[in-house]
């Protein structure tokens, strides 16, 4: 089942090129920490391609934690990843440290524009991708709250550019004599469910330690991630940079191929567990104008035989159905319903709720009470009407009629005009 069926925030999926990130399908990156020559980096972008990657990374711009190391091939290191994307077709994932870099990047055309852990709070750099529309994979800051990375890509997708990707690369550790970060799979799934757009997991400098980057990919994918960052190299020990951290390609395949059936099995196992979880919320009946049956049904993938719909009162016009508690959400974020709550309301302090009522959620502005009273039964019982007590509140025309609730519906269905309107009662 497609992830779109989960209940959870609406997901945007990204396009590298012919690529859907955020699909039921994993997007694997792999490749070196670094671009380290010309030949290199060709020969490993075949040999990632062969191990089933769907792009190929490398640094053309290394930021270093200290000076006088190797920082990267710079715009010659651009070069020749655009040389062996041409070679493989594989799209080119690097490193963007600077502003004045990106003219340099989109003259090469970088597919996909890594902001590192470093950077990851660099609002300046952020606000400059977000006003492009080339996609950034950024990275969670090694010192920041997941609040702190969801809050930077903020700053890309609060511009024009919705092209986000996320990525999880651990955050720093007090354990830091063995691993290089804490691998935060957690982080990374909780930025799955509340975020909408795609999250990788990047074992390599989640953990810093080879024979981890298995484990911990498997752990990412049962955990939902959307795609995985990997280092690569043919020849670790003689990595430029990284080699510590980096897989051998022949590893890349088999891990590979283990990630995605663990993906194939998330999909479905997450279907599974969303219907479950829906059946367990309790029903509710909800009341809309029968011109909206066909949408409701579309919007809640049902039909009007399982959601029991029939007919309210008679010559009403409208139709009421049993849903699941959930369900009231979908309609109102998928289908822009506004949602009536329907309950009694007590004239005063003290006496017994007999009015019936509908607190209607008017796009974020104060509750509007829709209701139909008998003016004197409110006026002796309580001698305050609703206005009075609630100055905010919109009251409909007074009528002297007793208050059955089928008049309030109609009534509210006919005076609140600007959404369709659905009401519920829990
Ligand atoms: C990298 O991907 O090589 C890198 C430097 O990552 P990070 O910014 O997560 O340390
Ligand atoms: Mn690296």
């Amino acid at each position: 089942m497609a992830k779109d069926g989960k209940s959870k925030k609406e997901h945007v999926r990204v396009m590298v090129r012919n690529f859907e990130v955020g699909s039921d399908e994993l997007f694997i990156i792999a490749g070196p920490c670094s671009v380290e020559s010309r030949d290199h980096i060709i020969e490993m972008a075949y040999l990632v391609r062969g191990a089933g990657a769907d792009a190929l990374r490398g640094g053309a711009f290394k930021p270093r934690t200290e000076a006088g190391k190797f920082d990267g091939l710079k715009e010659n290191g651009l070069r020749y990843l655009v040389e062996a994307r041409e070679k493989t077709g594989l799209p080119i994932v690097t490193e963007i440290m600077a502003i004045e870099d990106i003219p340099l990047f989109q003259q090469y055309g970088v597919d996909v524009y890594q902001v590192g852990t470093r950077n990851a709070q660099n609002f300046p750099l952020l606000h400059a991708l977000g006003d492009l529309g080339v996609t950034v994979l950024l990275k969670r800051g090694m010192g920041n709250k997941v609040e702190e990375w969801l809050g930077a890509a903020s700053h890309v997708v609060s511009r024009r550019n919705k092209n986000l990707i996320l990525c999880e690369r651990g955050v720093s550790t007090f354990d830091s004599k063995l691993f290089r970060n804490m691998a935060d799979i957690a982080g990374m799934a909780y930025a799955e469910m509340e975020d909408k757009y795609p999250v990788l997991f990047d074992p390599s400098h989640a953990t810093g330690i080879r024979k981890l980057v298995r484990p911990m990919s498997r752990a990412a994918v049962t955990a939902g991630a959307d795609g995985l960052l990997i280092e690569v190299h043919d020849d670790p020990n003689y990595a430029k940079t990284d080699g510590q951290q980096s897989i051998y390609p022949r590893e890349l395949e088999f891990l590979i191929k283990e990630a995605r059936r663990l993906r194939a099995e998330y999909i479905d196992s997450t279907a599974g567990h969303e219907k479950w979880m829906e059946k367990l919320q309790p029903n509710m009946t909800i009341y809309f104008q029968k011109e909206y049956l066909d949408d409701v049904c579309a919007l809640l993938g049902s039909d009007a035989e399982r959601l029991r719909v029939r007919s309210y009162g008679e010559d009403t016009g409208i139709l009421q159905a049993r849903v699941k508690t959930g369900h009231v959400g979908k309609l109102k974020q998928k289908g822009g319903y506004a949602i009536g709550r329907l309950s009694m309301w007590s004239s005063g302090p003290g006496e017994p709720a007999t009015i019936p009522m509908a607190s209607v959620e008017a796009g974020g502005q104060p509750k509007t009470i829709l209701t139909l009273y008998d003016k004197e039964l409110l006026e002796d019982a309580g001698k305050k009407t609703i206005d009075q007590r609630y100055t905010h509140l919109r009251r409909l025309q007074v009528r002297q009629s007793h208050p059955g609730d089928l008049e309030l519906i109609a009534k509210a269905f006919t005076t609140y005009t600007d959404r369709p309107l659905i009401l519920y009662q829990p």
